[in-house]
């Protein structure tokens, strides 16, 4: 099996990092960084994010899995002194597959044909760098509403602990495929209305934002910040692909937001 081990970078988890490296090595595992088979995230979510975004063109083929070295680890569900038992479950044992859904977003922009298509994990996020977001949001390509205010934040149902949470959003869980729409502090008087509340949507079912006001907009994917120019509109929907996890043994996903959130 070909596998790829990232790391955060700091001295702990590049320790870490080494050692799995190390170990999959003897057991006759082939270390491949372009194609592996199981990406080993060493870190925290910021770094699974970011192993998931190097290897997004081939998410059929490959499948992730987390090592936990401080910070919070939503997605990296291994503490360090597991290393060893997590060597010898990826060596030895055929493991179980989870898929959690992704978020697909089309970006056009004014006077352009070739639209800009991202996926991701955790949310998308819409803002400006300066001044009120003025969007026409349109839901299954009917007018819904005209937002007013900070920001929209789209999650997948795993990034919904992520920034959707501190937006008030609700957490789903991964089985549901489905993406969450939170507001960022939305202007709501006589002369502006919004729905005010988080809307979550199924499958098949299209959010497109767009832009009324002439101001840049800052849009971010995951923990990326990706285009500031010219966008006529930001279409979102529940992706086709998949994310995959490697499963070694039961961590139920209302345990993780448990011990995430609450504490033991
Ligand atoms: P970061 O600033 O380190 O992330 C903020 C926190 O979110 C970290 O504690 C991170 O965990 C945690 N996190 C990431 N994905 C999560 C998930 N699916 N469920 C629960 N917690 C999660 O930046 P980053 O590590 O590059 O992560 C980028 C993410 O930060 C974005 O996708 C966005 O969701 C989130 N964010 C949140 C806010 C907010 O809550 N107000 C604002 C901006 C961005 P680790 O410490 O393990 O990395
Ligand atoms: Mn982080």
């Amino acid at each position: 099996m070909k596998y790829d081990v990232t790391s955060r970078g700091d001295e702990a988890s590049n320790e870490i990092a080494s050692r799995i490296c190390r170990e999959l090595g003897k057991h006759s595992l082939t270390l491949d960084e372009e194609e592996p088979e199981i990406v080993i995230s060493v870190g925290g979510d910021g770094t699974l994010l970011e192993a998931f975004h190097y290897h997004k063109h081939r998410l059929e083929d490959t499948c992730f899995v987390g090592v936990h070295t401080g910070h919070l680890g939503f997605y990296a569900d291994w503490m360090p002194e597991e290393a060893n038992q997590l060597i010898i479950h990826i060596a030895k044992t055929p493991f179980q597959v989870v898929e959690y859904p992704l978020l697909e977003v089309v970006v056009r922009y004014q006077g352009e044909s070739t639209p800009d298509r991202y996926l991701a994990l955790n949310e998308c996020t819409v803002k400006t760098t300066e001044g009120s977001l003025v969007c026409n949001v349109d839901i299954k390509g009917e007018t819904f509403e005209t937002f007013r205010g900070d920001g929209l934040c789209i999650s997948t149902p795993s990034g919904s602990t992520a920034y959707n949470k501190a937006l008030g959003g609700a957490i789903l869980h991964p089985s549901l495929s489905s993406m969450q729409i939170s507001e960022m502090a939305s202007i709501n008087n006589r002369v502006y209305r919004t729905i005010g509340s988080p809307l979550v949507l199924p499958e098949h079912h299209t959010c497109l934002l767009r832009p009324l006001n002439d101001v840049s907009l800052q849009l971010t994917i995951d923990h990326k910040s990706v285009v500031n120019k010219d966008i006529e509109s930001i279409q979102c929907r529940v992706a086709e692909e998949h994310v995959r996890f490697a499963r070694f043994r039961p961590f139920p996903f209302w345990k993780r937001v448990k011990e995430s959130f609450i504490g033991e």
